[in-house]
């Protein structure tokens, strides 16, 4: 889940060129009365009794069949059912025509990209047997529980979001002179609000229902009841980027299910977002016991307890997991942890130390992540990385599968972009292909011999069949 800023509410200056009747928006200190009223004119409003006036019609409905995109001049934002329903014909032949759409606040431009993102809309894949319970959580209102066993990586449940938005809108609006930065902050969140109402009356009335049943922990800093749940409910997405902004804008969905899912600074589950089939996927990240509570991680779990803490304020509760509870102890092991990939470089780079050097060091920090919980961390995923690697560079290729193989059920439960190839991004082919060359220090005549050969070879096809084993 991620927490929503009120910071992040912006405002934003009218950024239209001068108008024909030449007026133009430089300050930020707000318009004198004269400038001001040419504006209201502008928008055919009335300026008389108010400090400010909201740009009227700048969201647009895209489902609306008379709607232009190039009419505006900028990218337009507007709302509509993802996937529409035209599209979802084609999942509800595959059975699964009891699934609504998700509705949706988005850019234009990332419109567009979804709808010509491979595969989209795929049908909703299922677990094969049902995997959990909601039912009350001791202390925490309500939790997801495992109704069965279920093995690292298993899906939980893939579930279509009621709602989708970025975690702000730019309203825009002019101002008269002594409106004041609050003013302004009120007038944002009223207006989010606003957009929010809208897009609420188009969901189907269950999904209504389930939308106000949710928490909300916003209910004194002026955020309205739509947009309290939104931003105490709302789950990042970093996986839907638009492509033409420059700014990586995480948006957020609102589950009917998974923002049920409590928290924990050791969750045991990781959730991603997958685009072609328009659905969060809840995966088991180790394996979990029927009857435990299903939990993930709405802070930085690498920072300390007493940060964390601060961090789930917002949310309305103190955690009280086995790592908060033990926070002395923990708080050490989780510093402990760090990236080994300057390590490896080393490695690779002098052949005088041991085979063993860098896995043995994952291996006691992968220990350190397991006791801590935190399979879902992508520094898990560094380390099987550097294992297999070491273990190709050697020339075991059993092992060097074995750990790749666990890097690839990684994958399968936290699925971002922003894990690939988390610790080797930075090391550059050749040095990979030095790796491969790297020979144990004590057979140092016979490998050279092995090494030659080695290097003659094509690049190790380990990961290949990978692809249908691993699933
Ligand atoms: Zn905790």
């Amino acid at each position: 889940m991620t927490t929503i800023d009120l910071t992040q509410i912006t405002q934003k200056l009218l950024h239209d060129s001068p108008g024909d009747d030449g007026i133009s928006l430089d300050t930020s200190q707000g318009l004198d009365d004269a400038t001001f009223n040419k504006w209201a004119k502008r928008f055919g409003l009335d300026p008389e009794g108010s400090n400010y006036i909201v740009r009227p019609n700048q969201f647009h409905d895209f489902d609306d069949a008379s709607f232009d995109p190039d009419a505006d001049g900028d990218v337009p934002i507007g709302y509509m059912t993802m996937p529409p329903p035209s599209k979802r014909a084609i999942t509800e032949t595959e059975g699964n025509d009891d699934e609504f759409g998700t509705e949706c606040i988005l850019r234009y431009s990332l419109k567009e990209h979804i709808f010509s993102y491979p595969h989209f809309p795929s049908p909703i894949p299922r677990p094969e047997k049902p995997a959990y319970e909601i039912r009350e959580s001791p202390g925490k209102g309500v939790g997801m529980y495992a109704l069965r066993a279920l093995s690292a990586g298993e899906l939980i449940i893939a579930e279509r979001p009621m709602l989708l938005g970025p975690p702000a809108v730019n309203v825009q609006l002019v101002w008269r002179r002594g409106f004041t930065h609050e003013d302004k902050s009120k007038v944002s969140l009223l207006e989010w609000e606003k957009l929010l109402e809208t897009v609420f009356k188009r969901m189907p009335p269950e999904n209504q229902k389930a939308y106000m049943e949710l928490a909300n922990s916003h209910t004194h800093d002026g955020s309205g009841p739509l947009l309290g749940r939104f931003r105490t409910n709302g789950l990042g997405i970093d996986t839907l980027v638009d492509p033409f902004r420059t700014s990586h804008a995480i948006h957020s969905g609102i589950c009917k299910d998974i923002s049920r899912v409590n928290h924990s600074c050791g969750p045991n589950a990781g959730r991603a977002f997958d685009i072609a089939t328009f659905c969060f996927e809840l995966r088991a990240a180790r394996p979990i016991s029927a009857g435990e509570e299903i939990t993930i991680h709405y802070c930085s779990v690498m920072d300390k307890c007493s940060l964390r803490q601060d961090q789930l304020k917002p949310y309305g509760f103190r955690c009280t997991c086995p790592s908060c509870t033990n926070h002395v102890v923990s708080d050490k092991r989780r510093a402990s942890l760090h990236s080994l990939a300057p390590l490896f470089m080393q490695w690779m780079q002098d052949r005088s130390l041991p085979g063993d050097y860098v896995i043995k060091e994952c291996l006691r920090l992968i220990a350190v992540i397991k006791e801590e919980g935190l399979e879902t961390h992508p520094l898990y995923r560094e380390y099987l990385e550097l294992i297999s690697k070491c273990y190709d560079a050697l020339g075991d290729v059993g092992q060097s599968v074995s750990f790749l193989r666990q890097l690839k059920l990684f994958d399968k439960v936290n699925k971002s972009p922003l894990y690939a190839s988390y610790a080797l991004k930075q090391l550059g082919e050749q040095l990979i292909a030095l790796s491969r060359a790297r020979v144990p220090p004590e057979s140092e005549k016979k490998k050279k011999k092995k090494s030659k050969k080695k290097a003659a070879k094509p690049a190790d096809a380990a990961p290949e069949p990978l692809e249908e084993t691993v699933d």
